[in-house]
């Protein structure tokens, strides 16, 4: 067995997949180490198994409204059967994952993988030396879990896929993507859910308009929120855990969850011990084509800490095989990045919020809120909210942030036309579309209020 490759991939997820398949079809010989699951965490423990929980949660709100529309529904709920369906499909997809990079000619290691050198991969569970051309770090993150006591007693999103059983209550800490997300999934399937966050309204960062509707999506569901305080320590009580917050107060829970962020996974990787810069936050360092400190390793996706979403390591990974292995330099741009959260409403974003744009230009806002159509025979109240960020002259679209049925696919899709630089007066051109949500956005007239020289008017 000849241990001399071109290229040796630390790690087989979203990244380092694309990356060894495309360079193996531009011809180069190609390893790929993977201590777990071919997939990562996006196909194994991340997006996928999560979009299929989400899609099982939201049958609770159509079971819902279906009154409304003269259904009457008696269902009910079996967790061991969404565990097992679940696995059934990752399982398959981890086959095609394999079957893909095997196809072009990839050798499929199993092992746990440290860079021994600019050129050295060693495989700690086998007497084994690669020596590669290049090595890709592909490590992506783990969650992190704070430092308090009684942390151990807490899940975090890798654990909960698999739970035995529902808890029949659960508290989540976090404001970001994974809490929503999965106090979404829990509450829908019929645990009491409760969020404590220390900020003062969820998803730091978003539009404001996004993260109230979201609450209110949220307490509709009958999720209780907590801010300003955190989970000061943990303690099993029976089958329960009690939870301390940092006021003192201790409630009992089902089970907790930590969703307190990500760290890039590089403990133990030997990166810094061969050269390899690392930030401040534990993120490998890297140059706009994803080359470290030391010129042979390049890294890709999370453990980047550049966007930590699935296709923008899927586009570094391309980029770099074509840089090295093809001759042709591409760097990803990171700006316009479109994203979505599957929480309940969902929310789909792309480009700048008010505050971004407004502290660049003058700008217009547009925004509707109405009642999504399927809920106007119910008695739910939750609104839509659609708004458009538009450049004071020449309307160019800075950002569109959409929150309600169906956002994550329209700012898909309204991400070609902003990608392409579309202005108000394109949208405008566009014929609506009738009935539906999007049509609001080709639709607006006078703006709802303006910002000149950074000031909000109107409104
Ligand atoms: P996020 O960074 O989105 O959120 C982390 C949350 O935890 C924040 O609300 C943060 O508060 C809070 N937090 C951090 N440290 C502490 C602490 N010590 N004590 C209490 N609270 C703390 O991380 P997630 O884990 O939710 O997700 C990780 C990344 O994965 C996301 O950023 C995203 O890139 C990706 N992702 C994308 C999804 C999608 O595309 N739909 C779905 C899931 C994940 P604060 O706001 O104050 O900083």
């Amino acid at each position: 067995m000849s241990n001399s490759y071109d290229l040796v991939v630390i790690g087989a997820g979203s990244g380092g997949v694309r990356a060894a398949r495309m360079a193996a079809t531009y011809g180069a010989k190609v390893a790929i180490v993977e201590e777990f699951r071919v997939g990562g965490t996006c196909v194994i423990r991340g997006c996928v198994p999560k979009k299929l929980y989400v899609y099982a949660s939201r049958f609770n709100d159509l079971f819902d409204v279906a009154a409304s529309f003269g259904w009457q529904v008696d269902a009910s709920f079996d967790w061991p059967t969404l565990v097992a369906n679940k696995e059934k499909e990752i399982t398959r997809l981890e086959a095609a994952y394999v079957a893909n990079l095997e196809k072009p000619g990839v050798e499929i290691i199993r092992d746990r993988a440290v860079v021994a050198g600019p050129n050295t991969v060693r495989l700690l569970g086998q007497d084994r030396e690669l020596s590669a051309k290049y090595i890709l770090v592909a490590t992506g993150g783990r969650p992190f879990v704070p430092a308090i006591p009684g942390a151990e007693l807490g899940i975090t999103s890798n654990e909960a896929f698999d739970l035995p059983a529902l808890p029949h209550s659960i508290l989540i800490e976090g404001g970001g993507y994974i809490a929503v997300e999965f106090a979404t999934i829990f509450a829908g399937l019929g645990v009491h859910t409760t969020i404590v966050y220390r900020g003062d309204a969820l998803l730091r960062g978003f539009d404001y308009d996004m993260r109230k509707g979201l609450e209110a999506g949220l307490i509709e569901r009958g999720i209780k929120l907590i801010y300003q305080k955190t989970i000061a320590a943990l303690a099993r009580s029976g089958s329960d855990i009690d939870a301390t917050f940092s006021d003192g107060v201790t409630a009992p829970y089902g089970a907790v969850m930590f969703a307190t962020g990500r760290s890039a996974n590089v403990d133990g990787l030997g990166l810094e011990a061969a050269g390899v810069r690392l930030q401040a936050n534990g993120t490998v360092a890297v140059d706009a084509f994803s080359q470290t400190s030391v010129p042979s390793i390049y890294a890709v996706g999370d453990v980047t800490g550049r966007a930590a979403l699935t296709p923008v390591a899927i586009r570094e990974g391309w980029y770099f095989a074509e840089t090295v292995f093809n001759n042709n330099p591409m760097a990803v741009d990171h700006s316009e990045i479109p994203t979505a959260v599957f929480a309940e409403p969902e929310i789909g974003v792309v480009g700048l919020t008010e505050p971004e744009a407004a502290m660049l230009e003058d700008i217009d806002v547009y925004v509707s809120r109405f009642r999504p159509m399927m809920n106007t025979l119910s008695s739910r109240t939750g609104r839509m909210v659609l708004k458009l960020i538009t450049r004071k002259d020449g309307g160019k679209v800075l950002g569109v942030h959409i929150l309600g049925p169906g956002a994550a696919e329209m700012i898909q899709l309204v991400a070609i036309a902003t990608g392409m630089g579309a202005t108000k007066a394109d949208f405008d051109r566009t014929i609506a579309l009738h009935p539906s949500a999007a049509e609001e956005l080709v639709t607006f007239k006078a703006p709802s209020y303006t910002y000149r020289n950074g000031k909000k008017i109107g409104g």
